[in-house]
């Protein structure tokens, strides 16, 4: 970083030299820079620089001033293209309209719901995509790769941090647990922590201090303690008196992206924390690299490793290389994406029958006004 980009105010939120560069056009053109801390119903708030003009929104000691800015100007019928938290934005200098946003390093997408399965970011920009697992319950290694495969769809780069390691005194029985959880994540750091005592937390700080981060992992695994205990009590104060002043007056109390005190970024979105798996498919083969690369064996290029003879992968399982449960996981989350691809598909189809429809309709009537069959 250099010396212009590490005094830049906003370099707190994880303004670097990159966006500096990509951010170029938009000084030239007048804009001003800003990122993205939360969304509400088409609205954004945005942290920038508090040097120009007043907006009734509180300064920070960072030098930053949240405003409210109008995302229409980059509504787009691309869900895609829809501006979210982590995004970093150029707005007009009146700092009312978000004009552009910067190309995204990474996104966190997921399917809206059942019904509607087209892509909605969830958070934009995210380098550490730290996966919690509690080692209260008993380890569900499946759970973990499902966030692995997500993590690594997204672009950012995936740790797994073991929560509540207070409830595993013995530390030979933790280390297994550490080795097993190392086992199904190839590459990825895993670190045991635990709010409770202080274990592991202060290389966890170290390591979200740089770039920005956001937490995963099921209901209960100690996502909120975790966040709480990076942010410090005093953020937390702030966060507590959350939406308290009834005034409109947007200050800190309102974001969804915080900067940590150790330094980095933490983006904690209600949205993100129940994400959904999406098409996720070059992230699942990531984390099952190793089945991948057994697959070079296979006598068949196409062989689905069920029943085909010189199967690399099923020669494998049988000779105790690969376990049997990792290649049940593969197939699942294969599965599981196969069926959220075919959900989007049939949203398309349909959406072209009806396309097509109303021309068919169109046509018919035009013709039947030629004809002067139709009054
Ligand atoms: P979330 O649903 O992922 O946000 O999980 P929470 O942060 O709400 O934590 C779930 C439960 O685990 C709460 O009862 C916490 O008090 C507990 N918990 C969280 N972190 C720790 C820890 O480090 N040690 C112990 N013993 N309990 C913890």
């Amino acid at each position: 970083m250099n010396d212009l980009t590490a005094s830049h105010s906003l370099a707190p939120y994880g303004w670097d030299d990159g966006f500096d560069a990509d951010f170029t056009p938009h000084a030239a053109a007048g804009l001003l820079p800003g990122r993205i801390v939360r969304v509400d119903r088409g609205r954004c708030d945005v942290v920038t620089a508090s040097t120009q003009g007043t907006d009734g929104g509180g300064t920070d000691s960072q030098g930053t001033v949240t405003v409210q800015a109008d995302a229409a100007p980059v509504w787009s019928p691309d869900p895609m293209q829809i501006a979210c938290t982590g995004d970093w934005v150029a707005l007009d200098p009146g700092r009312r309209v978000v004009r552009a946003l910067l190309p995204r390093r990474t996104a966190f997408v997921r399917s809206t719901s059942s019904k509607r399965s087209e892509g909605q970011v969830l958070a934009a920009n995210v380098d550490h995509a730290v996966i919690a697992v509690s080692l209260a319950a008993e380890l569900d290694l499946g759970r973990v790769e499902r966030f692995l495969a997500l993590a690594w769809e997204s672009g950012a780069r995936p740790m797994i941090v073991l929560t509540k390691a207070d409830l595993v005194p013995d530390p030979a029985g933790l280390s297994y647990l550490v080795a097993d959880t190392e086992a199904a994540a190839p590459g990825v750091d895993v670190l045991a922590v635990s709010a409770e005592s202080g274990q592991g937390m202060d290389v966890l700080a170290g390591v979200l201090g740089g770039g920005t981060a956001v937490l995963l992992g099921q209901s209960g695994a100690g996502k909120s303690t975790l966040a709480n205990a990076l942010l410090g009590a005093e953020v937390q104060a702030v966060r507590a008196t959350r939406d308290s002043d009834g005034k409109g007056r947007h200050t800190t109390t309102t974001r969804d992206l915080l900067p940590l005190p150790g330094g980095g970024v933490l983006i904690d979105t209600p949205g993100l924390r129940g994400v959904g798996l999406w098409d996720a498919e070059s992230g699942v083969t990531q984390v099952f690299a190793e089945i991948e690369e057994l697959a070079q064996r296979c006598r068949f290029h196409d062989c689905s490793h069920t029943v085909e003879p010189g199967c690399g992968v099923l020669g494998a399982v049988e000779s105790g290389e690969l376990p049997e449960r990792r290649l049940e996981s593969y197939r699942k989350l294969l599965r599981e994406n196969e069926r959220l691809a075919a959900r989007t598909d049939a949203r398309l189809r349909a959406e072209l029958r009806r396309d097509w429809k109303q021309k068919q309709a169109l046509g018919r009537h035009m013709g039947e006004r030629k004809r002067g069959t139709r009054r």
